[in-house]
């Protein structure tokens, strides 16, 4: 289970190594993706609160990457965080996803990424329930629910 000092050191010293890579330009995922996904998952935009699609979503399955498809999350660590987006307390597995050390907007955050195609999914903070303590805060536009 990742706490929040392994999600500093992966964003400090470098990430766990992907499964694999999908690299794709700005242009071509502007093509491939919907003008909203490709908005908030390769211009790290962030959709309005509680308008997402997963934001209290309870069906069973697991959240793939919009982009790229890998698997990042799992229903069964999906958890009523009453913040407005889906949040995770883990994610499906250790190397499904980046971190990186976030400064815009005045604040000093901790963004997460995925670790296959680099899409934005939104940020993970300290403050999720135990044991983990993590809340993985994330856009629904960055992820899809597939059969479990
Ligand atoms: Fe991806």
């Amino acid at each position: 289970m990742l706490t929040w000092s392994d999600i500093l050191k992966f964003a400090r010293n470098g990430n766990p190594t992907p499964p694999k890579r999908v690299e794709k330009t700005e242009g071509e995922w502007k093509q491939l993706l919907p003008s909203d996904v490709f908005q908030i998952t390769r211009l790290k935009g962030t959709e309005r609160a509680f308008t997402g699609e997963y934001c209290e979503a309870h069906e069973p399955g697991k959240y793939a990457c919009r982009c790229c498809g890998s698997l990042l999350f799992d229903s069964t660590l999906k958890f009523e965080s009453g913040t407005g987006w889906p949040s995770f307390t883990q994610p499906i597995t250790e190397n499904a996803i980046a971190y990186h050390q976030d400064t815009s907007y005045g604040m000093v955050r901790v963004e997460v990424l995925c670790n296959v195609c680099d899409g934005h999914l939104g940020h993970v903070f300290p403050d999720g329930p135990k044991p983990g303590g993590l809340r993985y805060c994330i856009n629904s536009a960055s992820i899809k629910l597939v059969s479990p």
